[in-house]
């Protein structure tokens, strides 16, 4: 990282949370050699060198972390490569804050910039929707009816949300009469804000009789599946510091059955925090339908049961109603649909298939996918894209130079674990290596420690290396 961007993320630091220079130089400094040494295959996954030679033109659908990275990157890599990126979005959000939101750490203006801040100059940036990939023809059409041709595509268009799977719920539930129902979901900057403005008025019933708090988790894989976790332990921790911990029953309700499947260290820290602090958990429990008149939540539940007729174990389902005062929605999410739509780039869960190393399409050897739209095992994480993007450009140039994708991306991802005020598990690991978990710890510390210099980061740290290094293309 450069020093310039270091010094950005101390004075940061410096400012909000009134540390000496010499201590936010510090943490800055911990944070940026964390993030540079981070991912062990940064080397592996650094393009060698830029390329004078490369031309063609090479369309980017999506203009969001990734899609902005990758064309800040590519514009410096391969300056006589034509570069468009299509996106009708103007603002940019540094989605990460939202949890933070969620909690009343920072407030609603703190994630939002402009995209206009941060695609580079040189590259040509159509306010249109994809709705189409012609990859046949290499060609996307969009809804304004434009055709635009390419040399090479990234499809870098991210999740769509589908809180309509869950029947009696909607987008609009949770963004606008989320006060009235009592539901919200931290995956929205609206919904954000009305998750804390939740969880305070039910801190002022807890005063004075028992509230029931439950925070879902999703059937379909989701960008930042720890979110419903993270805002979870952060709630809990409110109704402590408000003295009305006593009063809440909070309990995590999810289809899966472990907290944290990928890695053991993170599972184990995870519920040694729930079991610690009385905070329930259910699996197995598959969120069907809400009935926000009622505040009644039904899942469906499956069971083994012995079958005398036919000898065997059978899975069956039931279904289950609870009810609550609060209910967060870890929101549903699906891949948009130039990609879902397309039986040539999507695999059975609606994501991009893509070579889980080179993230080259399975079907086009000139389109690549980048970010939370690609199906690999781990990740839909911002600190995944930032290991995608320098991947991406290096095999984009070698497929416009006639070669073989040669940058490997590792499956590196990072997941802060807010557990409370003041305290982050920074949950780091990639693909598993021989079955085994593949911690890829940044600093040489126990993963799965609770850790203050982590909450610094994620407070104050992670938002200006977003802005000035990430998107910038430089870290
Ligand atoms: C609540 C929450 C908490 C999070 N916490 C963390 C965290 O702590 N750490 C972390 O690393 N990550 C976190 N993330 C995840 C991180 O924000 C995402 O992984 C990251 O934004 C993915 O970047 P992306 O470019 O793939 O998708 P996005 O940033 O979502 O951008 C996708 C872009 O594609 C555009 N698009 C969609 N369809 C089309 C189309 N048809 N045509 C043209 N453009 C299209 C959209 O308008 C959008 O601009 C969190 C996310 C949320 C919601």
């Amino acid at each position: 990282m450069e020093k310039r961007t270091v010094e950005e993320m101390a004075d940061t630091l410096q400012e909000a949370s009134g540390l000496s220079r010499r201590d936010a130089l510090k943490i800055a400094g911990v944070a940026s050699a964390a993030m540079v040494m981070a991912p062990s295959s940064a080397s592996a996954a650094t393009p060698a060198h830029a390329s004078r030679s490369a031309s063609g033109h090479v369309v980017i659908v999506g203009a969001g972390a990734a899609g902005v990275s990758l064309a800040a990157k590519l514009r410096r890599d391969a300056r006589n490569v034509e570069i468009t990126i299509v996106d009708a979005t103007e603002e940019h959000h540094y989605q990460p804050a939202y949890t933070l939101m969620g909690g009343g750490v920072v407030d609603g203006n703190y994630p939002i910039d402009s995209n206009a801040n941060y695609i580079p100059s040189g590259v040509k940036w159509v306010k249109e929707k994809v709705l189409e990939v012609d990859g046949d023809n290499n060609r996307v059409k969009t809804d304004r009816g434009n055709t635009i041709s390419y040399d090479a595509l990234v499809i870098a268009c991210g999740t769509q949300y589908v809180p309509e799977e869950i029947e009696g719920l909607s987008l609009d539930m949770l963004n606008n009469q989320a006060l009235q129902t009592g539901i919200s979901s931290v995956y929205t900057h609206q919904s954000a804000l009305h998750t804390w403005t939740l969880h305070q008025q039910l801190a002022e019933q807890a005063k004075s009789r028992p509230v029931t708090a439950l925070y879902h988790e999703s059937h379909t894989p989701i960008k930042c599946a720890g979110a419903p976790k993270k805002i979870q332990m952060l709630m809990e921790d409110y109704f402590r510091k408000q003295r009305v911990r006593d009063n809440l029953t909070s309990t995590l309700v999810s289809p899966g059955g472990a907290m944290f499947g990928a890695a053991a260290v993170f599972n184990d820290a995870l519920f040694n925090v729930y079991d610690s602090r009385n905070m329930g958990y259910k699996w197995g429990h598959k969120l069907v339908a809400v009935d926000a008149g009622a505040k009644k939540a039904q899942f469906e539940v499956a069971y083994d049961e012995y079958d005398e007729e036919l000898m065997i174990e059978v899975t069956k389902t039931r279904l289950e109603e609870m009810s609550y005062d609060y209910l967060h929605i870890a929101m549903p999410q699906r891949s948009p649909g130039l990609v879902r739509n397309n039986p040539k780039l999507a695999h059975a869960n609606s994501y991009m298939l893509v070579d889980i190393h080179t993230l080259q399409s399975q079907a086009y050897a000139n389109v690549f996918g980048i970010g939370d739209v690609v199906n690999v095992p781990f990740g839909k994480t911002g600190g995944s894209v930032r290991k995608h993007y320098p991947v991406v450009s290096q095999n984009v140039i070698d497929v416009l130079e006639g070669r073989q994708p040669s940058a490997q991306f590792d499956g590196y991802t990072v997941c802060p674990l807010i557990t409370k005020y003041g305290s982050i598990i920074m949950a780091e690991f990639g693909y598993k290596i021989d079955g085994e978990d593949n911690v890829m710890p940044s600093a040489p510390l126990d993963p799965g420690q609770e850790r203050w210099m982590w909450w610094l980061l994620k407070v104050y740290g992670l938002k200006p290396m977003y802005y000035h290094g990430m998107l910038r293309g430089r870290a």
